[in-house]
């Protein structure tokens, strides 16, 4: 049987130095998440606002946690005090509910905008047209608080490698035409989020720069 850290080294040494591993803690006890901080894991990705809550009060307060779930506005206040980076933002009014908690507190949020790019339609985010009217709309002064640092977005569960890497060539295609453009350009708009467990090796292909991995580091949930 592996090691965490056997695992741990196999995946950083397999992703190009410029690619960043997001560890995902979903599920993942306090004691699992400190024995990879211990092995020099900084960034982790939680889901649920309370289990991220609870879990950053008890841990090093120099771990970057990334929202890799779907955040609903009633959650941005507890969540925004504690993320380096909310990756599923996918609107105007969560947008608007993350300005008012951002400017109340004196931050500025860092965002990545989710693209629906899956066929399930129980995965969240904007479809590639909702994308490019927002980011073509940007309003800088009603969200001045927010930096969009880049995309995030999860390709479909499938074995069918040419449909995801399809799907991650979409998303790669709308991150290289954003950053072409001039909206946000002050926004050091950098990231592309996208790869798991079954599918990091189909999105370094299409050029991710951040890949969120959980079930490959410590094993099957739960
Ligand atoms: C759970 C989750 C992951 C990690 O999935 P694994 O298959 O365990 O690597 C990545 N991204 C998001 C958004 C998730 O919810």
């Amino acid at each position: 049987m592996s090691t965490l850290a056997d695992r741990y080294a196999r995946i950083k040494a397999s992703l190009p130095p410029h690619v960043e591993l997001i560890a995902v803690s979903k599920t993942r006890s306090v004691a699992e998440i400190r024995a990879l901080y211990d092995l020099g894991q900084r960034a982790f990705g939680e889901n649920y606002p309370q289990e991220l809550r609870e879990k950053a009060a008890l841990l090093p307060n120099d771990i970057q946690w990334h929202f890799i779930g779907h955040l609903q506005r009633s959650n941005v206040k507890h969540v925004l005090p504690l993320a380096h980076l909310i990756h599923g933002v996918d609107g105007p009014k969560l947008l608007d509910e993350i300005e008012k908690r951002a400017r109340a507190t004196g931050r500025t949020a860092h965002v990545l905008l989710q693209v629906h790019i899956a066929r399930e339609e129980t995965k969240h985010g904007l479809s590639g047209p909702e994308l490019l009217a927002l980011v073509e709309g940007w309003d800088a002064a009603r969200w001045a608080h927010i930096r969009v640092r880049g995309l995030m977005g999860m390709a479909t569960d499938t074995e069918d490698d040419d449909l995801v890497r399809s799907e991650f060539r979409t998303l790669a295609g709308l991150f290289h035409r954003i950053q072409a453009g001039h909206t946000f350009r002050e926004h050091g708009f950098d990231t592309l989020s996208m790869g798991m467990t079954n599918d990091f090796g189909l999105a370094l292909e299409a050029g991710s720069t951040l890949v969120r991995i959980g079930t490959a580091l410590f094993g099957p949930r739960p």
